[in-house]
């Protein structure tokens, strides 16, 4: 492989996607790759948001119906809006929420527990609110968590086996909440493979995508999962708290939600205030409260640049930049002499726009990269994430870290550096 400096500048010259990074804001003298914890602002982004502030300056209350996307649809447009990019249908999506309280709205309308068929399926490795959400909702139906649910074990504490996970759809289990992407190793997993072992169980399945959306392609409805939902603020670059998705099929339309909200009635009547609760057949019916219209403006910016350079185009710049990179530390940090070992799946197919590396002094090796510019993240014990987001990242950039590591591991700086730390405190 080639490791050197001009390489990787004539990848960069021929990266279709290169001239997208000028339009966001990227902390001055940093390599920003934390895109996959929170994207960065753009400027089309900056634009929505600025012409929702207006919209609220000179139209106040008018702006429900007078806006240039009238508020009172916001929720329902920006699902329309992101629902190629996930393969549902419009009215399957809706922008919505918080990620947490939608797995909420979605999981106690789902969760129908029967005797003898009263189980949650997860998974040991899943992110912890979900897991939260999973027990909360088992407590409410009195159900004891302990007992009531379930969690695919993983051999290595990083990635999960599918096979393993169909193994475990025994009959006693009613519903199965996986994320579609590992937070820490980044493992993607076969939705579709995953839906159809669930469906022949006859078990409701759904997929946290919050690592995955707007950097891989889903195609939700063909698959037939019941039932999804994603944040905005991830690789969607909505920015910090933005407004959540919710998907779910549209054979569940009918279903009941159970996180009743005014904002789940049916649109047309939903001013009749009347106090029997019909809900909208859709997933707009699942909204709960007034859209965060502060909350949603910078997606309405933020996702037309994805739609704009495609999200094909992202997903294969990301397999090819996380390749690179994955190759650079095989070539450069190779883990006999410098210990650096890589968790992520190794084949592009399997894995998202992160990779997770692990090293005995990890959290000084992250550090050390912070001082230097460098956004990545540590996940105790010894793993530092480092995200890729093909929007904004460039192939240098990956360059750049392998060979910072490189150096610090070099020049044993992470060594002295717990050094410090241990006469600081
Ligand atoms: C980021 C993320 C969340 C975030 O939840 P919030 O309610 O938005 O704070 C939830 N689940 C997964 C899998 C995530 O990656």
């Amino acid at each position: 492989m080639d490791t050197s400096k001009e390489y990787v500048k004539k990848l960069d010259d021929e990266d279709p996607l290169s001239k997208y990074r000028d339009e966001f804001y990227i902390p001055e003298d940093t390599v920003y790759l934390n895109g996959n914890s929170l994207g960065l602002l753009s400027e089309r982004a900056e634009d929505s948001i600025e012409k929702i502030k207006e919209e609220w300056k000179e139209l106040a209350i008018e702006g429900w119906t007078e806006g240039e996307t009238p508020w009172f649809f916001m929720a329902e447009t920006l699902g329309e809006m992101i629902s190629d990019m996930v393969g549902a249908k419009p009215k399957e999506v809706v922008g919505t929420g918080t990620t947490t309280v939608n797995i909420h709205a979605l999981v106690s309308t789902f969760f129908e527990p029967k005797d003898g068929k009263d189980k949650i399926m997860a998974d040991e490795l899943n992110f912890p609110t979900d897991i939260y959400a999973l027990k909360g909702l088992l407590e409410l139906k009195d159900l004891d968590p302990k007992k009531k649910l379930k969690l695919v074990p993983s051999s290595d504490g990083h990635l999960l086996d599918e096979d393993k996970i169909v193994e475990m759809m025994t009959d006693d289990v009613a519903l199965v909440h996986l994320p579609s992407v590992l937070y820490r190793s980044g493992q993607l997993l076969d939705m579709e493979y995953l839906t159809e072992k669930a469906h022949e169980r006859e078990i409701i399945i759904g997929f946290d995508c919050s690592h995955s959306v707007g950097v891989i392609p889903h195609e939700l409805h063909e698959w037939g999962v019941d039932y999804a939902m994603w944040c905005g603020y991830k690789y969607l670059n909505g920015g910090p708290g933005s407004t959540a998705f919710l998907y779910l099929n549209e054979r569940h339309f009918d279903k009941e939600p159970k996180l009743k909200g005014w904002f789940g009635y049916e649109k047309e009547k939903q001013f009749d205030l009347a106090l029997d609760f019909v809900h909208e057949k859709s997933a707009g019916g699942w909204q709960i409260s007034s859209p965060s219209i502060l909350g949603g403006a910078p997606l309405l910016g933020s996702l037309k640049i994805i739609k704009e350079a495609g999200l094909k185009e992202i997903r294969e710049k990301s397999k090819d930049i996380n390749d690179y990179f994955m190759g650079l530390v095989e070539e450069v940090l190779d883990e006999r002499s410098y210990d650096v070992g890589i968790i992520s799946p190794e084949k592009a197919e399997e894995r998202s726009s992160h990779i997770a590396i692990q090293h005995e002094k990890a959290e000084a090796i992250s550090s050390l990269l912070r001082e230097k510019g460098f956004i990545t993240d540590f996940r105790p014990p010894n793993v530092i994430r480092l995200a890729f987001s093909p929007l904004y990242n460039s192939y240098y950039e990956a360059w750049l870290t392998v060979m910072t590591i490189k150096e610090i591991i070099d020049n044993k700086e992470h060594q002295r550096y717990e050094k410090q730390e241990e006469l600081v405190t």
